[in-house]
């Protein structure tokens, strides 16, 4: 059997084992469709079944989690757990809270988790979870007493040497100063490396707030550098306004480039002066209020809109921040009319298979999310190098270490693509290399 027709048998075999999971069928197909080329340079990865080995989660963990609203009503949500892949270290990765959750959503997180970690450099393993709870209306207590069940359960598959949660949508600061609370009161034990995204008093690390949105904005800024361009002076499209969205804004500014709209899951908002990024801040951070109010508050130049895609406004730089498949066929098409030469993603799996491949036939650089917004997940790892050794490091030191695994990534991206034939294809460096670093700890491991 050649390269791909195993590739393709093993695909359907996923596919029939785990029904009902297109966004993890989609992620195992945008890896697959790029490992040709290693695969036959590695035929001891196909003896170990080392493909088929990475694909199955070590480990799911499916959990009931009840708590009670304001109004005395018991309510019911499904927690999760994947346990993807400790080839490198602990499984590391985020907690989703939102309604989209299921099974088929964390495994696709999960595995995409496991080859970001491996770019960073960082021993870090890879994992993913979350819950169908919607955090969107409830009240502090209500978040509280759904985060301390969550943790009820998830305590006793977690730890600083197991497994390592951290935030991701609808999980920041606040959720996560409820689960560590919880998890501190049932072990009895001050374990800051068991989640990552603490406050700055308690074990948190600098910069990692910031982490991902700023790491993105260096990715694309290497990208450009490397192909004799730059982001000074650019028009500059950043869709969502979470936590990624706002820090890719702030550092796109410092790094000489113009926001000129962001998004939320209603709307979106065209600012022509470039996006206020302290009022959005205050808004969206602070008061957790909507785009519209920025809108409304910033006056003349900005205008929201409900209709239509933010994707319809022209830009040279896009930076998809929101959430998996938000960028299509189509937007990617108007994008490409409109000049755009980068393309970055902040999200995870923002662009559809088939607008990453208009990018990449119309010569637009294209950084996959695995590269492009791994800069969070490194600056938790150096969260629990911190908590390891009882320190806190400065803000323009952990920045500057962050830059530093940034350009690292993109070099690997960058010189692996180009070693296996295929410049400047950002998706196949960052899953050959990736791939890689895991295939091979896995190989020295034996059978596991
Ligand atoms: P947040 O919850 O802070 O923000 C998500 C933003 O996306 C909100 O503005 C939300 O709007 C918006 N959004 C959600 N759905 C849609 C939609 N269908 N159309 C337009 N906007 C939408 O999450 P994060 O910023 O933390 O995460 C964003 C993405 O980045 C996710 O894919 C996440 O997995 C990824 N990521 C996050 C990391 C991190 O460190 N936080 C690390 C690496 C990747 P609304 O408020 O209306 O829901």
């Amino acid at each position: 059997m050649s390269i791909s027709e195993s590739l393709a048998a093993l695909r359907q075999n996923i596919e029939s084992r785990n029904p009902a999971e297109p966004e993890f069928h989609q992620a195992i197909n945008e890896v697959f469709e790029t490992l040709s080329p290693m695969l036959g340079k590695h035929p001891e990865y196909a003896e170990a079944k080392l493909l088929e080995r990475i694909c199955e989660p070590e480990r799911q963990i499916i959990f009931r989690v009840p708590w009670v609203d304001d109004a005395g009503e018991v309510q019911i949500n499904r927690g999760f757990r994947v346990e993807f892949n400790s080839a490198l270290g602990p499984y590391k990765g985020g907690l989703r809270f939102h309604p989209s959750v299921g099974l088929g959503v964390v495994k696709f997180l999960g595995f995409e988790q496991i080859f970001k970690n491996a770019l960073t450099g960082l021993p870090i393993g890879g994992g993913k979870g979350g819950s169908d709870f919607d955090p969107k209306g409830k009240s502090d207590n209500e978040i509280m007493r759904f985060c301390q069940s969550f943790m009820t359960e998830l305590y006793r598959h977690i730890g600083e040497y197991t497994d390592v949660p951290a935030g991701d949508i609808g999980v920041g600061a606040r959720e996560i100063g409820f689960l560590f609370g919880q998890y501190k009161r049932i072990t009895n034990r001050y374990e800051s490396g068991v989640l990552t995204g603490k406050g700055l008093a308690w074990g948190g690390a600098r910069v990692r707030v910031e982490a991902t949105g700023y790491g993105t904005a260096y990715f694309v800024q290497e990208m450009l550098a490397a192909n004799d361009a730059g982001l000074g002076g650019r028009d500059v499209i950043v869709s969502g306004s979470g936590n990624v969205a706002i820090y890719a804004i702030q550092k796109v500014h410092q790094l000489g480039g113009r926001v000129v709209a962001c998004s939320d899951s209603t709307g979106y908002v065209h600012d022509a002066d470039g996006i206020d990024f302290k009022m959005l801040r205050q808004i969206k951070e602070v008061e957790r209020g909507r785009i519209s109010e920025y809108a409304e508050r910033r006056g003349a130049s900005a205008r929201y809109e409900t209709n239509g895609s933010i994707w319809d406004l022209p830009c040279t730089v896009a930076l998809p921040c929101a959430t998996q498949n938000e960028l299509d066929a189509e937007a990617a098409r108007r994008l490409i009319a409109s000049g755009v030469v980068a393309v970055a993603e902040g999200a995870n799996m923002p662009c559809r298979p088939e607008a990453v491949r208009l990018f990449q036939e119309a010569g637009v650089l294209f950084g996959p999310g695995k590269a492009a917004n791994a800069g969070g997940v490194a600056t938790s790892a150096l969260e629990m190098q911190q908590n390891a050794s009882r320190d806190s490091w400065s803000f323009e030191y952990s920045e500057q270490r962050l830059h530093e695994i940034m350009r690292n990534i993109h070099t690997d991206c960058f010189e692996t693509a180009a070693e296996y034939g295929h410049p400047r294809n950002y998706v196949l460096g960052a899953n050959i290399a990736g791939f890689n670093r895991v295939a091979e700890a896995m190989l020295a491991m034996g059978v596991i």
